[in-house]
C-alpha cells in the first residue's frame, strides 16, 4: 500500500471554507461516556464481513443443484458491489447452461443484504421469473450500516494479485455507479453522488490530520476519477487544516436498500425471515450464498472473521451544508503519539442519514465487549471534537 505521492497532484491549490459538524451540544456523562443527547442520537454496533484473502465469488454443482457464493465483502462491500454481481452471474449462466435450466427455475437467494437483494435483481433482469430470498433479518445489518463510501479500505487481500483482483471488482462497480448517477442503470438510479473526501497532509510524529490512504488512490491513478488537491480546509468554527482533497461516490445506503426493496416488490420478489441451518436444507435448483458472516458457519469458511465498526449517529445537523467527507488520521494535540495503520482513518464523517461519526476497525471482534465500545464510542467523539475545533467540556 502506498501513499499518496506528489507526482499525484496537479491541480491548482484550493481553500475551501465548510461548515464544521455540530458538536457543541454533544456531551460525555460523568463516567466519561457519549451521551445519547443533544448532538448524538445513537450508539451503533455493527459487524463488517471480512474474509482474509478476497470475497468469495465462486460456483458449484452439488448434484443436480447448483450453488453460488458471493459473501466476505469485508469493510468493501458496496465498493466491489456491481463488479462482484456481473462476476457472479457469469458463473452462474455458464452453470446454467451445463445444467440446461431454463428461466423458470427455482432459485432461493441466502441474504437480504446489497449483495443478495442486487443479485435478486439482476437474475430478474437476465430472465429469471422463480427466485426467493431467505434471511435472517434485514434492517440491521451491515449492508444498511454502511456508510457508503466508494474506496479500497478494509479489505483482507494478501497479496499483490489479490489486491488487483479486487481493484478490477472495484473499477467495474465504479462504472456501475456512473450509471446510477446518469439514470441509466437497470437495477437502481437513485442515492449516488460524487462527493469531495478531504484527507490529511501531516507527517508521522505531527498533530493535526495526518497523511492517510483514502482507498482512492486506485481510481484516481486508473483516471476514473479526479485526481486530488492539496490546499486548506477551514471550518466555520475556525480550525483550518492543510489537507488533501479527493472525490469519489457516496453511496447512500438507506436509499438505495429502500430502492431495492421498491423494485423486488413490483417483481413479487419475497424476502421470507428465516434462518438456514445448512445449504443442503435448500432444496431450490439454484442456490445464492449471499450470508456475509453467515456464511463461516454455512459453507464451512474458517477465512471469515467479523471486523467491528462503531458509528455514532449525528443529530440536529445542518446536512445539506455537510456533503463532504473526511477520511483522516488524526494526531490530536497533547495525546501519545499515535501509530495508526495509513488506510484506517481517526476522524470519518459521512453525511448518511442525520450525518455519521464513525468508525472504527476492529479486527476479529463481534462487538460484544461493552466497555471496548464505549472506550472506542468515547475516542470517537472527543477526537472530533478536537478536529472540528470545539472545547472538551465533559461534565
Ligand atoms: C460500519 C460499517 C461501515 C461500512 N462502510 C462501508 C463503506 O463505506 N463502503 C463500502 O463499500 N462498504 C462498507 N461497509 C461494508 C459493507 O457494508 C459490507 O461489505 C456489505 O454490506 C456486505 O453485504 P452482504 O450482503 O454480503 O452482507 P450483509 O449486509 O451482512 O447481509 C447478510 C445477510 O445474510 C443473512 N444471513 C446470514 N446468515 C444467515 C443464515 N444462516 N440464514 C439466513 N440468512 C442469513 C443476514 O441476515 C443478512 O440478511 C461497511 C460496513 C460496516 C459494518
Amino acid at each position: 500500500m502506498t501513499l499518496i505521492t506528489s507526482q499525484m497532484i496537479h491541480s491548482a491549490p484550493f481553500h475551501d471554507q465548510l461548515e464544521a459538524v455540530r458538536l457543541a451540544d454533544a456531551h460525555f456523562d460523568a463516567q466519561g461516556q457519549v451521551e445519547t443527547t443533544g448532538d448524538i442520537d445513537r450508539k451503533v454496533v455493527c459487524l463488517r464481513p471480512m474474509r482474509k484473502g478476497l470475497p468469495e465469488i465462486s460456483a458449484e454443482s452439488v448434484g443436480e443443484q447448483v450453488r453460488v457464493h458471493l459473501y466476505g465483502h469485508g469493510g468493501s462491500g458496496w465498493t466491489l458491489l456491481w463488479g462482484s454481481i456481473e462476476k457472479a452471474m457469469a458463473l452462474f449462466e455458464e452453470k446454467a447452461r451445463e445444467h440446461k435450466f431454463n428461466d423458470q427455475v427455482s432459485i432461493t437467494i441466502i441474504g437480504a443484504g446489497c449483495m443478495g437483494k442486487a443479485v435478486a435483481l439482476s437474475l430478474f433482469h437476465a430472465g429469471y421469473r422463480n427466485i426467493r430470498i431467505v434471511a435472517e433479518q434485514d434492517n440491521r445489518i451491515a449492508s444498511l450500516n454502511s456508510t457508503g463510501y466508494l474506496a479500497m479500505v478494509s479489505l483482507a487481500t494478501e497479496s499483490e494479485t489479490e489486491k488487483q483482483e479486487a481493484e478490477q471488482l472495484a473499477i467495474e462497480t465504479l462504472k456501475g455507479y456512473q450509471s446510477v448517477d446518469r439514470g441509466t442503470h437497470p437495477i437502481v438510479n437513485e442515492g449516488v453522488h460524487l462527493i469531495d473526501v478531504y484527507s490529511g497532509l501531516g507527517k508521522e510524529g505531527e498533530e493535526g490530520p495526518l497523511e492517510t490512504y483514502t482507498g482512492i488512490e486506485p481510481f484516481a491513478e486508473a483516471g476514473l476519477l479526479p485526481k486530488p488537491q492539496q490546499g486548506v480546509v477551514e471550518f466555520s468554527t475556525g480550525v483550518s487544516y492543510p489537507m488533501q482533497k479527493f472525490q469519489t461516490y457516496f453511496m447512500d445506503t438507506a436509499v438505495i436498500m429502500a430502492a431495492f426493496d421498491h423494485e423486488l416488490r413490483t417483481r413479487n420478489i419475497p424476502v421470507i425471515h428465516e434462518t438456514v441451518g445448512s445449504l443442503d436444507d435448500i432444496k431450490t435448483y439454484v442456490v445464492f450464498n449471499c450470508s456475509g458472516l453467515g456464511a463461516a458457519s454455512l459453507n464451512h469458511d474458517d477465512k471469515v472473521y467479523p471486523n467491528m465498526g462503531l458509528l455514532l449517529e449525528l443529530a440536529h445537523q445542518p446536512l445539506k451544508k455537510l456533503d463532504y467527507i473526511i477520511y483522516t488520521r488524526y494526531q490530536p494535540p497533547d495525546a501519545p503519539k499515535r501509530s495508526s495503520p495509513p488506510d484506517k482513518a481517526d476522524i470519518y464523517f459521512m453525511p448518511r442519514s442525520g450525518g455519521l461519526l464513525g468508525a472504527t476497525f476492529v479486527d476479529h471482534n463481534d462487538g460484544s465487549d461493552n466497555a471496548l465500545n464505549e472506550a472506542l464510542f468515547t475516542r470517537i467523539l472527543r477526537e472530533n471534537k478536537q478536529f472540528f475545533g470545539y472545547p472538551l467540556n465533559t461534565h
